[in-house]
């Protein structure tokens, strides 16, 4: 039985078979019940209740030569079968393949007013700054981080961003820099008499950017009237009008941030971080445009995504989030570094797998699938009863709570 036959029960014992699952992380998946109510009132203010969604696994994700098993929490029907999907047409012609150039995060100290004679000496006071941030979190410098460099960007004729770039080593960051940088606030406040207007990390992560690059064999594309060359020109066609055109680069864009957040969510990282670099980084050259691009060469459909991805390994609610590190270790990453990988060739798939069925079937017959599956057990049908109801959904004439319902008295008349 193929895996999404599978119950939830079968599923989890079969990672167990295949070795992905250790029986203390199956104990663990089969019984979860999410975040007890005093962990989650540590977590935040004003807390009544906590609120669940579902998880599941994309199967048979390659990266860099590894297959992973990657855990996504979404509460959209679609995302996991279409992530599987783009992934099996990527493992086609080995996968994904990335690239990381650097992984630092960048943080801000607006300097406001300043006048050039001010900067000049805090320019020349550079190397101090950087040990002013470093003594601010030296845990950071002893685990080999720390500063990097730091540069300074002219926004107008009096506002200067000193830019921090830190090396945060298997961490997000976003605390240990705003450390660093109110540090280096104070400094400029006492020592240089500067106005500092505010000191925050910024979430425009360039200096984190990930690229997944993957190729399909064009033939393998073709569809029920549609040969693989025709289809594959179309996604070709699909992504350039996601570089000519923000509305259509809005919903590309939504496409592939559907399986970048739900992994980015399953790894118990910051998926508003994750989301409004993406989003920034859309929109680098002034024109908002799709995130990823496909082109033909050869015999093979080729596409590349580039975003940052500044995820932690460790820390922030990784620690607090009682499935974030068994879903860690059921994919298979033990880095951060290995976990953007896997999370931007998650991106790279879903998009592949949303640009095939807008140019051959639509996105509404896939959809419609398990929207069936979703109405059926809304209207109250049992496991056993979802499948046939939703089978007869998809029939009717409309799909929808009210034809749901109708048939599932019908079906137990
Ligand atoms: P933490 O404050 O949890 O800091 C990371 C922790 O991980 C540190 O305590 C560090 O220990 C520990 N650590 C253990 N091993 C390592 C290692 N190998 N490398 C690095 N650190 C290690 O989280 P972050 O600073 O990462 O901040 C992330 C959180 O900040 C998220 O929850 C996010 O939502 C939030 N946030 C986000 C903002 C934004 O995006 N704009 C703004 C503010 C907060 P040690 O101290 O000993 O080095």
């Amino acid at each position: 039985m193929k895996f999404y036959q599978q119950t939830r029960l079968q599923r989890i014992a079969t990672l167990v078979a295949e070795g992905q699952l250790t029986a203390q992380e199956a104990a663990f998946f089969k019984t979860n019940t999410g975040l007890t109510q005093e962990a989650a009132d540590q977590l935040i203010e004003n807390q009544l209740t906590t609120f669940a969604l579902p998880e599941g696994v994309a199967r048979g994700v390659q990266v860099d030569g590894h297959v992973h098993t990657v855990p996504m929490v979404t509460e959209e029907p679609s995302v996991i079968a279409a992530a599987s999907h783009g992934a099996k047409l990527l493992a086609l012609a080995g996968g994904v393949q990335t690239t990381i150039q650097q992984r630092a995060m960048v943080g801000q100290v607006i300097l406001q007013p300043i006048t050039p004679a001010q900067l000049a000496q805090v320019q020349a006071a550079t190397a101090q700054l950087a040990q002013v941030a470093n003594a601010a979190h030296p845990s950071i410098v002893a685990r080999g981080g720390g500063v990097d460099r730091i540069r300074y960007r002219q926004l107008d004729v009096q506002t200067v961003s000193l830019d921090l770039i830190v090396d945060v080593q298997e961490a997000m960051g976003a605390n240990m820099l705003n450390s660093m940088l109110e540090a280096v606030a104070a400094v400029l406040r006492q020592q240089f008499d500067v106005t500092v207007l505010m000191s925050i990390l910024s979430n425009y992560a360039t200096t984190s950017l990930v690229t997944a690059t993957g190729q399909v064999p064009v033939a393998s594309l073709a569809r029920t009237g549609q040969t693989g060359a025709q289809v594959a020109a179309g996604i070709v066609n699909a992504s350039h009008i996601a570089q000519i055109d923000p509305y259509r680069a809005a919903t590309h864009n939504k496409g592939l941030m559907n399986g970048i957040d739900a992994v980015v969510m399953a790894s118990g990282n910051d998926w508003r971080a994750i989301e409004s670099g993406a989003q920034a980084y859309a929109a680098r050259d002034g024109q908002y445009r799709g995130l990823s691009t496909w082109h033909i060469r050869g015999e093979q459909l080729v596409g590349s995504l580039t975003l940052p991805l500044p995820v932690g390994y460790v820390g922030g609610a990784i620690r607090v989030l009682p499935a974030a590190q068994p879903n860690l270790a059921l994919m298979g990453v033990h880095s951060a570094k290995a976990l953007a990988s896997v999370i931007a060739a998650v991106g790279l798939g879903q998009n592949l797998a949303a640009l095939h069925a807008l140019v051959t079937s639509g996105i509404q017959k896939g959809h419609m699938a398990l929207q069936a599956k979703s109405l059926a057990a809304t209207a109250g049908a049992t496991p056993e009863e979802v499948p046939l109801v939703a089978a007869q959904l998809q029939q009717a004439p409309r799909m929808d709570l009210a034809t749901a319902a109708a048939l599932l008295q019908e079906l137990r008349q």
